[in-house]
């Protein structure tokens, strides 16, 4: 079919407004998810390859309106960033992780670690760790019981306070994880200096690693570069046996998917950690 120029920009232009009146929509409902008691954590366990057990949970934002469909993660936490709301809801995600990890310790059922999720405007944002610690600090818990997976982008981002403040905190004992490892724009140089203790495989590189050498390379460099510096490795979006006879292969650390468990309410993660057969 021939195109019409003239016609097929004012579509794109249609298209583009809609897009921005949506988007628009949607931060402003995504304003009122606070107060509304909107958002929920829900916990995805992260599995050792050699024990089977269960070592930290990842806490992964959910956001139900009051009227309305589940939006995913991946839709508004993007949004949140470009609006700045990511603050609030960043704060809102510490408190709440922070406040249910203690739960889980003055219980006595959990020793696994909680780790939350921070992105980049957040990270760069000055008092952000401060406020971290503040709200590790006023929930009595150690720097151990929390850590914080961030993307490499971040770190080559960083300035000098922030990564002072990494550092601080990776002294004290908080995790600090790579998240999406591999598929940022940087070279490898930045490991050397910056306060990391675990790599996150992506799971782009996991799924496809039992048909795809390449995927496969990457995976088993990752795990090998990773445990050279004296790092924890952990793949994410770990679905299939097959995926896990791989990883278990290339001594990958600690594996998360729906193999094992999907992210689940703390209350369901209650169960399973109390369950039968596991004491
Ligand atoms: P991510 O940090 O890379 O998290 C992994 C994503 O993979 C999660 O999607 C998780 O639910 C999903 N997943 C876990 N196991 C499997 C599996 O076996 N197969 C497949 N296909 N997927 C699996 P989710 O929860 O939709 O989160 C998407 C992204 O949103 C996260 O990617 C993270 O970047 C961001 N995010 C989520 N919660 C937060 C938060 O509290 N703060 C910030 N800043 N970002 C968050
Ligand atoms: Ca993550
Ligand atoms: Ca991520
Ligand atoms: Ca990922």
């Amino acid at each position: 079919a021939k195109l019409d120029g003239r016609g097929s920009l004012q579509h794109f232009r249609q298209h583009f407004h809609d897009e921005l009146v949506r988007q628009h929509r949607l931060v402003e409902r995504l304003e009122r998810a606070i107060v509304n008691r909107e958002l929920h954590l829900h916990y995805q366990p992260q599995v050792s390859v050699v024990s089977g057990r269960i070592e930290n949970l990842e806490a992964l934002l959910r956001w139900t309106p009051l009227e309305g469909e589940p939006v995913s993660p991946a839709e508004f936490i993007p949004l949140a960033e470009r609006s700045g709301l990511i603050h609030q809801l960043g704060d809102w995600v510490m408190e709440e992780a922070c406040r249910q990890q203690a739960a889980w310790r003055a219980a006595g059922r959990v020793d696994s670690r909680v780790d939350i999720n921070l992105s980049g405007r957040q990270v760069l944002a000055p008092d952000t760790l401060e406020r971290l610690e503040a709200c590790v600090a006023r929930h009595g818990l150690r720097p151990q019981d929390i850590g914080i997976e961030l993307t490499e982008n971040v770190l080559i981002e960083a300035d000098a306070g922030i990564l002072e403040r990494l550092r601080y905190l990776y002294h004290r004992g908080v995790r600090i994880a790579i998240d999406d490892f591999g598929t940022g724009y940087s070279s490898l140089s930045y490991l050397k200096h910056f306060p990391v203790t675990a790599l996150k495989i992506d799971r782009a590189f996991v799924r496809d690693a039992p048909e795809q050498p390449e995927d496969r390379a990457i995976m088993e460099a990752t795990i090998f570069i990773g445990h050279r510096l004296g790092l924890e490795v952990v793949a994410e979006g770990v679905e299939t046996a097959e995926q896990l006879a791989l990883l278990r292969e290339m001594r990958c650390d600690l594996v998360q998917g729906y193999l094992f468990h999907p992210p689940m309410p703390a209350e369901d993660i209650d169960r399973l950690l109390v369950g039968p057969g596991v004491g």
